[in-house]
């Protein structure tokens, strides 16, 4: 309940309280932003990012991505499944993937030579699918609200806790920084992003043990080069332990899955 007490450390109305949510893994949030608000200006962002951006090209690779994110997007439920999910490939070299509210999830192909089969693809679409479900994007825009600022939904949606221009952004709002509440993505918001993907991908028939295995690759490709995607989230040990502390339920949901015959093929 971190985000709520702060808000009766600095005094805003108790009104706000009411605005004290819990997340899908009982953590609480700060939810100040009407989540339809917030969809509309994630559309009108990911359009633009979709004109400014280099798509690419080539069918074969759009097709892959778009059948692992479809495999888990199709495991949703309720709202979030009725939400109108979008996918942009962009042909850049950056290990980088986003997402914007609303269920606008950009992949920078540069992530496809590190998530080196389907699974694994399967765990960084999981993991950013549950930042738009878990409503991370609106927690980070109602913590801008509460140090003061207006929400500058550019800076909030365009980086997606992963660009370097967004932490450009951020650092001009140095005081809110100082203070910590307009961190990219929390920690606890990649731990609960970790966890809910997980069990997304092995829901959607992905193997979630290759979870595991993305991360290392991460670690790995982090000694010469250190990715975007890897730069602003949590050290590899820590979430590996994690993940591989989640890994027998999401077996088991991984095995009930293929028990009824969901075992995607998705091939580039
Ligand atoms: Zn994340």
């Amino acid at each position: 309940m971190r985000f709520c007490k702060h808000l009766l450390v600095i005094g805003l109305s108790a009104a706000l309280l009411s605005s004290c949510a819990s997340s899908p893994t009982g953590r609480g949030q700060l939810v100040l932003k009407s989540d339809a608000a917030l969809a509309a200006e994630g559309s009108k962002q990911f359009a633009m990012l979709r004109k400014q951006m280099p798509l690419s090209k080539d069918p074969a690779t759009v097709e892959y991505v778009a059948c692992v994110a479809n495999a888990i997007v199709e495991v949703l439920e309720g709202k979030d499944a009725a939400m109108y999910w979008e996918l942009a490939v962009i042909e850049r070299a950056d290990v980088n993937a986003f997402v914007m509210p609303g269920g606008k999830i950009s992949v920078f192909t540069g992530i496809l030579n590190v998530a080196s089969n389907q699974h694994q693809l399967a765990a960084v679409l999981g993991h950013e699918v549950a930042h738009v479900t878990a409503r991370h994007t609106n927690e980070r825009a109602s913590q801008q609200m509460v140090a003061g600022f207006g929400v500058d939904v550019a800076a909030i949606l365009l980086g997606g806790g992963y660009a370097n221009q967004t932490r450009g952004a951020q650092q001009g709002l140095s005081q809110a920084v100082a203070l910590g509440v307009l961190n990219p993505f929390s920690r606890g918001q990649e731990s609960e992003a970790d966890i809910i993907g997980l069990e997304y991908m092995a829901m959607a028939g992905f193997d979630p043990r290759e979870s595991v295995q993305l991360w290392q690759n991460m670690s790995d490709k982090n000694k010469t080069n250190i990715p975007e995607f890897m730069s602003t989230h949590p050290s590899g040990e820590t979430r590996i332990e994690q993940l591989i502390a989640h890994t027998p339920k999401a077996l088991t949901l991984y095995n009930e899955a293929k028990a009824q015959g969901k075992e995607p093929n998705c091939q580039r």
